[in-house]
């Protein structure tokens, strides 16, 4: 009788142990790299249509205050992946920081709580992977064309575009899941990062659309002497040829690393697209502001072509959920690694505080969870993903993640979550943007540059939302400037970010 009764114990318990493990949700959190929020239809871009990425906004939220930590690609998947800023996870930018793989991560935690988990494509933090059970992921940057994967069993070229290439790859991931267990994929799109190279049946889609010229592109930094000082600008560090593919002569063309490694079938339809792009501009002897402009266009049209595969592709990770029952029960997340200037400023790329790189676009969905097209307000950053996605999975938060989950705020539209922001960008080098650190709340934003520049900015939002105008030494707004480097100090401290404490101390001491 009492063996009888174990064994009925025993088969309960495992049929509420996969009762359980159904209900856990799975997880697909589509990362794309430099995918400015204004270049996406949900966000309101006048230009972009991204019906896929919309989807997902559609049938769930869109952030509308999202942010980063530290605004650049390697950093900005570290904070995803260990909910810790980069001080913390000790990847603090892409020139000399080597990813510690052995540190916590939510991937970890999903992993021991029976996920099986997955890396596919760009994670730009190595090849060494540790919490997946599986990965196949870009060496580096990776290319548009023809990329090399990194798994396990060592290096591997697929012919092909990359953006589409990933997406195989997850898909054929997903297809091997049994349904008795929770997946968790983390799918890296290259898209759309610098050089922006389109797959060429893309190529055209947006040649006879009227660019608006951005109202600060022709902004002079007066009173911002690190916007004065950085390579970012579209008029002068832009490159005809490895950017926007007009060189002088067809050779030359060729000798350029991203043709060179295409079969002659890819070469030939860009060659058929862009040599007739040069020709025309040949002919027109621009100079000044028209070539800058000329190129503000180019670069709109490459950056726009190089989405419209990316948001394909994720419709086809949509379809595939879809078909295969698993929408309900999969939450569905889209974020870029950063934001980016779409000629805002007159800049291309990413790394400052400033709204339009500090913030990136975040999508997330979740039937029955989250309310269909809500928009929700509340401040988040990266650094939150991780503990809620623990969060909706019933999984302990570990207590040395910094982010907060924002489980709370999913279906309260004008719920708070942050007050303040803290951000801190480390790199020194590429694009000469000086090291800053700082903090933002409701209306103002304050910034501490050092290394390159070393000074203060502060803008008043509410009158200034362009950034044109650094106040710090107006005296008007003296008492807001103590303000700030108040709660600028208790982000610090809370943060526990010593090498900012140490340049914070500094300016008090002087
Ligand atoms: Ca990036």
């Amino acid at each position: 009788m009492l063996k009888k009764y174990i064994i009925l114990y025993l088969a309960l318990l495992s049929v509420n142990y996969s009762l359980l493990a159904q209900k856990r949700p799975n997880v697909v959190i589509i990362v794309s790299d430099d995918h400015a929020y204004q270049t996406i239809g949900a966000y309101g871009s006048k230009y972009a249509k991204t019906p896929n990425i919309d989807r997902i906004a559609n049938e769930g939220a869109l952030f509308s205050h999202a942010y980063v930590n530290n605004s650049i690609c390697g950093p900005s998947r570290a904070t995803l992946l260990t909910g810790k800023y980069s001080h913390k996870n000790g990847f603090r930018d892409n020139e000399t920081s080597e990813f510690d793989f052995s540190q916590d991560s939510f991937v970890k935690q999903l992993q021991s709580a029976g996920y099986n988990t997955a890396w596919v494509g760009k994670i730009h933090l190595g090849e060494k992977l540790q919490g997946f059970n599986y990965f196949d992921v870009l060496v580096g940057q990776g290319t548009y064309f023809n990329p090399v994967f990194s798994r396990k069993e060592g290096r591997e070229l697929t012919e092909g575009y990359v953006s589409s290439i990933i997406t195989d790859k997850a898909l054929g991931w997903l297809d091997q899941q049994e349904s008795t267990e929770p997946f968790c994929l983390v799918l890296g799109h290259k898209a759309t990062h610098r050089t922006w190279m389109p797959d060429p049946q893309d190529f055209g889609k947006f040649d006879s659309v009227d660019f608006e010229i951005p109202a600060t592109f022709y902004d002079d930094y007066a009173s911002r002497d690190a916007a004065k000082q950085q390579e970012m600008s579209i008029d002068k560090d832009m490159l005809m040829g490895y950017d926007l593919k007009m060189f002088p002569t067809l050779e030359a063309m060729m000798a350029d690393g991203n043709f060179k490694r295409m079969n002659p079938e890819q070469r030939d339809k860009y060659i058929a697209y862009y040599r007739p792009i040069y020709q025309e501009l040949e002919s027109k002897k621009l100079t000044g502001k028209a070539l800058a402009e000329w190129k503000f266009k180019r670069y709109m049209i490459d950056y726009l072509n190089t989405a419209e595969s990316m948001d394909r592709n994720i419709g086809r990770v949509l379809d595939y959920l879809e078909e295969k029952n698993l929408t309900d029960n999969t939450i569905v997340i889209y974020l870029s690694d950063q934001g980016f200037y779409m000629g805002e400023h007159g800049w291309f790329d990413k790394r400052w505080m400033y709204e339009e790189s500090f913030r990136t676009p975040f999508l997330m969905k979740y039937p029955g969870k989250i309310k269909p097209h809500s928009t929700l307000s509340a401040k988040v950053v990266n650094a939150d993903i991780a503990p809620t996605l623990l969060e909706l999975a019933s999984v302990k938060v570990p207590v040395d993640m910094q982010g907060k989950s924002f489980v709370h705020v999913l279906n309260k539209p004008n719920s708070e979550h942050r007050k303040n922001l803290f951000y801190h960008y480390f790199e020194n080098g590429e694009h000469a943007v000086s090291p800053h650190f700082g903090v933002a709340d409701d209306r103002y934003k304050l910034i501490r540059y050092y290394k390159r520049v070393e000074n203060w900015e502060l803008f008043d939002m509410k009158q200034d939302p362009r950034e044109m105008h650094n106040v710090y030494s107006d005296p008007s707004y003296k008492n807001i400037v103590k303000k700030m480097k108040k709660k600028l100090l208790n982000e610090i401290e809370s943060f526990d970010d010593q090498e900012a404490k140490a340049i914070f101390l500094t300016d008090i001491e002087n």
